[in-house]
């Protein structure tokens, strides 16, 4: 009874169209990440009163396409917001006593402890809404005043952004891919702060490699990607990098995907062996030219560093144009010459603005697809370092970030500018949307 089919109640919405609210299902739960089961008996009160507003609440941030939602207290309030494609929005408020209880419910449901209150705590719980799986990663986190926020990131596991076509790879930079792997020796890394795609666009490189040629092992957690002909190797208890890199070459791996690169032991056990073998790892750096940078410090040996580092990805996501309500326009050559693009670009794209109705004055309904954004989903825009003889020499000298970053522009390496331009130009983007990005 409880997991079955609700209506959503018209609480938050500025839908004062009540005659056209349909009845649509629910977000369903389907147990916690860490597979403890939700003991939903001994928190039957809890359930009664909690699990609707809890759904209703996750079924709403997962129509909105919001990949978080926060409830937080003030005052005798509990305020939500989520946050889309990376823009935060305010979400409608409940009263005290319903946040908290939402709360506890998804601790319930996730495996954590309800009755610990005052103690960060993290959990996972697996849901499905209208035939899409997602996880729900539940993060409790204790606030000065006593209360508790809530933190739901919402990961849709049917999502595919894995392969570098969808990913908005061009040719050339496939080619590039190819070209790099097929050396069988040195690292290429992908660098970015967290959540910004990076690993997302590290499985991109690696599919991009012709398996068929090569044979790629990996020792990184994959999670729950499916990757299609690479071998997941097994590490031998005790093992370090180095060791496991070893026997994977012992069984002919041409192409090894690693953990995450965090540490200087790491970076030295890698380069050990890079010269041996392809290493293709991800690392948080800011962009390109500080990963190399970072590499080289870590390594204690900028000569070697700079002897077997190949390639440094970076990537940076951008919000994509809602092709429902996008408006087409002409520019004029002035504002082509000041972005950089070419001056035969015919057509650009913005955000579309609601038509206004000229008789009464009033706008029309927000599209219905973007919710009036007029942006829909994100696309990550990259910059390549490929180390050239040029750039080698520059990180055996120590030079900083900055200096490879200027060395790489001047040898005309992919940057996050060009690369957005380009974005711009098919249309997938627009020019007010790659300036926010740059400010931010
Ligand atoms: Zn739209």
């Amino acid at each position: 009874m409880i997991f079955g089919f609700g209506k959503r109640r018209d609480d938050d919405d500025d839908d004062d169209d009540e005659d056209e609210e349909e009845e649509i299902d629910l977000v369903n739960f389907q147990g916690a990440v860490n597979g403890r089961s939700a003991d939903l008996q001994a928190n039957a009160r809890l359930v009664q009163s909690a699990l609707i507003p809890t759904r209703e609440l996750i079924t709403d941030a997962l129509q909105k396409r919001a990949e978080l939602v926060k409830v937080e207290i003030k005052g005798e309030k509990g305020q939500t917001s989520y946050s889309v494609d990376g823009m935060p929005r305010a979400g409608s408020r409940m009263p005290k006593q319903q946040a908290v209880a939402i709360t506890q419910m998804l601790k319930v449901l996730s495996g954590l402890d309800a009755k610990l209150k005052g103690k960060h705590q993290v959990g996972g719980v697996k849901a499905e809404f209208e035939e899409t799986k997602y996880e729900l990663t539940v993060d409790v986190a204790p606030q000065p005043d006593g209360t508790e926020r809530l933190s739901v990131r919402i990961r849709n596991m049917k999502l595919k952004l894995d392969t570098p076509i969808d990913l908005g790879f061009n040719e050339a930079t496939r080619a590039q891919i190819r070209e790099l792997t097929s050396h069988r020796h040195g690292i290429i890394i992908v660098c970015g702060p967290p959540g910004t795609g990076v690993t997302t666009t590290l499985y991109a490189i690696v599919r991009g490699i012709d398996v068929y040629l090569y044979s790629i092992y990996s020792i990184a957690d994959t999670g729950t990607r499916e990757l299609i002909n690479i071998k997941q190797f097994e590490e031998n208890e005790g093992d370090d990098l180095e060791a496991s890199i070893m026997r994977m070459m012992r069984e002919e791996a041409d192409v090894v995907l690693v953990k995450p690169i965090r540490d200087a032991e790491a970076t030295k056990q890698l380069m050990s062996v890079a010269d041996r073998i392809c290493i293709v790892s991800e690392m948080s750096a800011k962009d390109a030219a500080s990963g190399i940078w970072q590499l080289a410090e870590w390594s204690g040996n900028k000569q070697l560093a700079s002897e077997v580092i190949d390639a440094s990805y970076s990537t940076k996501l951008i919000r994509t144009l809602c092709t429902k309500c996008r408006e087409a326009f002409r520019p004029n050559p002035k504002l082509l010459e000041k972005v950089g693009l070419p001056p035969e670009t015919k057509v650009l794209y913005r955000k579309g603005e609601p038509e206004v109705d000229e008789k009464t004055g009033e706008e029309d309904p927000p599209c219905e697809k973007c919710d009036g954004t007029g942006y829909y989903g994100r696309v990550a825009m990259l910059e390549i370092i490929v180390v050239s003889d040029s750039i080698r020499k520059l990180i055996a000298s120590g030079a900083t970030p900055d200096q490879i970053k200027v060395a790489a522009r001047s040898e005309g390496c992919l940057t996050f500018h060009k690369d957005g331009l380009r974005l711009v130009a098919e249309g997938k983007t627009s020019l007010e949307e790659l300036q926010r990005v740059f400010k931010a």
